[in-house]
């Protein structure tokens, strides 16, 4: 099953991807992340990802296509694959139906103020890449990983002027693809008010109704 996440910064697409992931034993794809490992080892696509990624900007298209179709082209993703984070424009979702075909599109929203709440609380783990929350979800011991036992920081781009700058970008450039799986027929709603474990749930729920729908 090829499922794409949908919706806007700091809504909890990766959290929730990782968590259908690790259930389905399919691969979560996120761009945003690849990108900060190229950052990470200061390749020159990373150099080049950093100038628009630091302020909030979207890496312009061609970049995270390319980076995309090499990541898709793996073994790992034969059995499918979860999208978070991209397509972000209709170029990418154009360019993504000619790389491969896509089943569902479950696109998470909540309230604006529930998103600022989430994204500007937000740490990171330098380490890992686990995400935690100032408030919603606590380390054990402030400001280490639980897991790898790095050190959570917050990402340049989740202060609050990049955060506007993503949100604007968001409504301009993403939201068009809402309508765009819509008329396909392919895109449900699901709202992530609530604890984590409840929204989980309700993810889970869809998902095993469109595996449902689907026959397998
Ligand atoms: P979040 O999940 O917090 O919204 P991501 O980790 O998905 O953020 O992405 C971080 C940054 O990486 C984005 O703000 C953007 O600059 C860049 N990026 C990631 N994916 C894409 C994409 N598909 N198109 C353009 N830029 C992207
Ligand atoms: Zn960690």
């Amino acid at each position: 099953m090829n499922i794409i996440f949908l919706g806007p910064p700091g809504i909890g697409k990766g959290t929730h991807a990782e968590i259908v992931s690790k259930k389905h034993g399919i691969p979560r794809i996120s761009t945003g992340e690849i990108l900060r490992e190229e950052i990470k080892k200061r390749t020159d696509l990373g150099k080049e990802a950093k100038t628009y990624m630091d302020t909030g900007g979207l890496v312009p298209d061609e970049l995270v296509i390319d980076i995309f179709r090499e990541r898709i082209g793996r073994e790992d993703c034969r059995k499918g694959f979860i999208l978070d984070g991209f397509p972000r424009t209709v170029t990418q979702a154009e360019e993504l139906e000619r790389i491969t075909h896509i089943d569902f599109v479950l696109n998470l929203v909540a309230p604006h103020r529930v998103i600022i709440e989430r994204i500007t609380g937000r740490l990171t783990c330098r380490k890992c890449g686990a995400i935690y929350h100032a408030k919603n979800i606590r380390p054990k011991s402030e400001g280490v990983c639980d897991t790898c036992g790095g050190e959570l920081y917050q990402r340049e781009d989740q202060k609050e002027e990049a955060v506007e700058k993503r949100l604007e970008l968001y409504e301009k450039r993403t939201k068009p693809l809402i309508e765009y799986y819509q008329r396909k027929g392919i895109l449900k709603d699901v709202n992530v008010e609530g604890g984590k474990g409840e929204v989980s749930e309700r993810i889970g729920r869809e998902i095993n109704d469109f595996i449902k729908s689907m026959g397998i």
